[in-house]
């Protein structure tokens, strides 16, 4: 079945597809961090469906409560309907978030995924502002639909202005750290406020407060500060998306949580969905100034999600998953940390809870920017990630590859998994590593 299954896919599956054809696995089985394959192997899975599955597979708390609602006889579908199951999901959404936006705010559901919710924050805030301009970010992703994609890559159809993300390694300033987030902040208002080449008033910012698909570059708390400080001086709109990051993934429910900033617009799904599609914005509610009608879709209601996502929300909370992603991650970046130091492939480790990036380099090849003031990195060297991943999987650890160069391992395990589990994945990795540069 198993190869079948995936010759199969391989002919009738759109070319489009990326980490599906480096990951040739056929899942029939899962629990929590664990994965079976159609060939009886067992993976341990830091993919969790691209950050998606905060209580890992097929959670107890969520079966259940799945189960309640089919077992409860309640309709599976009536669009936008109020039903108690949404009303329990939206009552312990904002039981989440920050209190200064939990006692204003208003939640707009979007549809299914995350792309659809980015969508839905920009319509807002150009109805709410009048002005459609938008900044973002080197290195962000939203989404692929025509406006989240142009908030995220290089060429657009919409009017995007492009701000360099700070970073600690290959930082565009030359300069990590504070430094360089007070250099990246400066530019920033200069674009902003400089009447000949200045951007045209833009009606919102958009930031990950960790890029995830970028290569997970963690944004410094005092330059998240600053970008909020910049657009509320100017009245543009702060839109944190945290579609990856939420949810106790970096080790606070929400990420903005760990620099104290309170954006606007929320952009919400993944995690916020128990494993089933879910996507919301949430928002100040003085920008609810859209028509009635301005924003609709068959599929915002979907109840399955709800009830599994108001379990998933419940149980992170309750059980104080934030905190121990927070521990438990810093624990694998120390490790993986100790394994650079004998590895000069190791180029970066870098994170944010257990959202964690490994960036592997050349370290026989010239630096790829002998300008950085960052100690002249070597380049990014996708070839070994490729590797490093083939070799994960062969040891049975699925990992993801992400960054502009697919140069960067990402590990975004469920926050379930146990001290056991981060030390074998730790160990797997690293022992894929060494297989991997011979
Ligand atoms: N924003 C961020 C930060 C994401 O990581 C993603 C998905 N990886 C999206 C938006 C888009 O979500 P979706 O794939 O569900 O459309």
């Amino acid at each position: 079945a198993h190869e079948g299954i995936l010759r199969r896919q391989a002919q009738r599956e759109s070319a489009a597809r990326t980490y599906a054809r480096s990951l040739p696995i056929v899942p029939v089985r899962a629990r929590g961090m664990t994965i079976e394959g159609a060939d009886g192997r067992r993976y341990l899975d830091c993919l969790s469906g691209a950050g998606t599955l905060a209580l890992g597979h097929n959670h107890p708390v969520v079966l259940e409560a799945i189960r309640k609602v089919i077992d409860s006889g309640a309709p599976l579908h009536v669009l936008d309907l109020a039903t108690p199951v949404k009303d329990a999901f939206t009552t312990e959404l904002f039981a989440t978030l920050p209190r200064e936006l939990a006692d204003d705010a208003r939640v707009q559901f979007c549809g299914p995924a995350g792309t659809d919710a980015v969508e839905a924050a920009f319509k807002l805030v150009r109805a709410a502002t009048g002005r459609d301009g938008l900044l973002a970010f080197t290195g962000a992703y939203h989404g692929m639909t025509a406006g989240a994609l142009a908030a995220s890559g290089g060429a657009t159809d919409v009017r995007v202005t492009r701000l360099p993300f700070p970073q600690t390694y290959r930082c565009p300033f030359g300069t990590g750290g504070e430094r360089g987030a007070e250099i990246a902040a400066r530019w920033t208002e200069h674009l902003l406020d400089d009447p000949k080449g200045g951007v045209p008033a833009p009606g919102a910012m958009i930031v990950e407060p960790v890029q995830g698909e970028g290569g997970v570059n963690p944004a410094p708390d005092s330059w998240l500060r600053r970008m909020r400080d910049i657009t509320r001086d100017r009245s543009i709109a702060l839109i944190a998306d945290e579609v990856q990051t939420g949810v106790g993934r970096t080790g606070a429910f929400w990420a903005v949580e760990h620099s104290g900033v309170v954006p606007d617009v929320m952009v919400l799904s993944k995690a916020i969905g128990g494993s089933l599609p879910l996507a919301v914005i949430v928002y100040r509610s003085g920008l609810d100034l859209w028509q009635p009608g301005a924003h609709a879709g068959t599929f915002r209601g979907n109840q399955l999600a709800m009830a599994a996502g108001s379990a998933t929300l419940a149980y992170v909370r309750e059980n104080r998953l934030a905190e121990r992603a927070g521990t438990l991650g810093a624990r694998m970046i120390a490790q993986l940390q100790a394994l650079a130091a004998d590895h000069p492939s190791i180029g970066d480790v870098r994170g944010r809870g257990l959202m964690i990036g490994i960036e592997l380099v050349d370290p026989e090849a010239a630096p790829a920017d002998v300008n950085a003031e960052n100690g002249c990195a070597p380049p990014p060297d996708p070839a070994l990630a490729a590797a490093v991943q083939r070799e994960c999987l062969r040891r049975g650890l699925i990992v993801e590859l992400g960054g502009r160069h697919s140069a960067v391992v990402r590990l975004l395990p469920p926050l379930t998994l146990t001290d056991e589990q981060a030390t074998a994945v730790v160990d797997r990795l690293a022992d894929a590593l060494r297989a991997a540069e011979r």
